[in-house]
């Protein structure tokens, strides 16, 4: 059985500690948080404050860190990593090579395993725009996100003068895909590939003209795109936009000998954000651990390991079923 451990109890720890029920080789010692435990409403498993978690060294092969990549992550899965082997789903694209970094030193130092930026995006989509690109060398991979709740927008909206509460979807544009599957050669802008629909309920009193316009020219956000708002009751939107779906598709159009045209495409559709990248983490944690018995210690990301270390298949039974 392999020993896990959830550090951070948000939407992604919930995840992890429903995926770890669904996988037969797995055993939850614990979650550890910040909070005070007894406020921390878990599915079951018993919370422990993040400061017990040093005593339980011994009776854990792996910790899944599932604090937010803002601040919890860039200080956490170092600070960790000194103790334990670790799989985090840190997501800011632009800091991974530095996380990468000092999660690496701290893990050779300390002859621990880490296995950074676990999850979908970055995750399964880098290892299938790597797989891509590598099979066909002339081609253009793009990568498009949603339908889906994108929580950086929303918590934006949020964040506006006047707005109680809102929720943004994140809509890739349908016929730029088929345009681009269908082999055309497009030079696309950042307002090409994505619509936003933004659902917000305004405080009482509240400027809906002037708050409208604040959201459709916010810089970095929502000025690049065309983005549609609907001003809707705070009942309506706890009733129908409060789920977490999310998903996308890369896509990578291109050439062979003679402009023989290929397309790969790799889709997600998720209901639930939370729950699929936590069972992306799961899987990970099972690499992670089986790199650590190899005494493969260090960083690593998904690009880095081989796919049967995610199952728990032996090697003869994946060759046997999956090939
Ligand atoms: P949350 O905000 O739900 O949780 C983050 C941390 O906040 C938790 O670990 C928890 O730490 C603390 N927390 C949670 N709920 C509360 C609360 N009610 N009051 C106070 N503190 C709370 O974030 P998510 O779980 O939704 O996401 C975590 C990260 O996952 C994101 O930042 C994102 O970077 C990453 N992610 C990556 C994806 C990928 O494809 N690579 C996809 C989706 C997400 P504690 O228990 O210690 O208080």
């Amino acid at each position: 059985m392999i020993k896990v451990a959830i550090v951070g109890y948000g939407n992604l720890g919930r995840g992890v500690e429903r995926s770890i029920k669904q996988n037969k080789d797995m055993e939850l010692v614990g979650i550890f948080t910040r909070r005070a435990p007894e406020t921390v409403k878990t599915e079951g498993a018993k919370a422990y404050t993040m400061d017990h978690l040093k005593q339980k060294k011994g009776e854990i092969d792996v910790c899944i860190l599932c604090g937010g990549s803002a601040t919890d992550l860039p200080a956490q899965t170092p600070e960790w990593t000194h103790l334990f082997n670790t799989i985090d789903s840190f997501d800011t694209h632009a800091k991974i090579p530095e996380h990468f970094a000092k999660v690496d030193q701290v893990a050779k130092s300390n002859q621990t395993t880490s296995i950074i930026s676990t999850g979908w995006d970055p995750g399964l989509f880098s290892l299938n725009r790597l797989y891509a690109q590598s099979i066909l060398p002339v081609g253009q991979t793009n990568t498009f996100w949603g339908k889906g709740v994108s929580q950086g927008h929303s918590d934006a909206l949020r964040r506006i003068e006047g707005i109680l509460d809102a929720t943004q979807y994140t809509i890739p544009n349908k016929e730029v895909i088929e345009k681009l599957k269908a082999g055309e050669n497009l030079d696309l802008t950042t307002r090409d590939k994505h619509y936003r629909e933004c659902f917000v309920v305004l405080e009482e009193g509240a400027n809906a003209e002037k708050i409208q316009e604040e959201i459709i020219s916010m810089p970095n956000y929502f000025a690049d795109y065309d983005t549609k708002v609907h001003f809707i009751s705070k009942a309506e939107l706890d009733q129908n936009h409060k789920a977490m779906p999310h998903g996308g598709t890369v896509l990578h159009a291109g050439t062979t000998h003679d402009n023989t045209k290929q397309v790969i495409e790799y889709n997600l559709q998720l209901e639930s954000n939370p729950e699929f990248t936590a069972s992306v983490l799961v899987a990970y944690a099972r690499a992670c651990v089986r790199l650590a018995k190899e005494k493969q210690y260090g960083a690593f990301t998904v690009l880095d390991i081989a796919p049967k270390y995610l199952s728990n298949r032996t090697d003869e039974e994946l060759r046997k079923e999956l090939l």
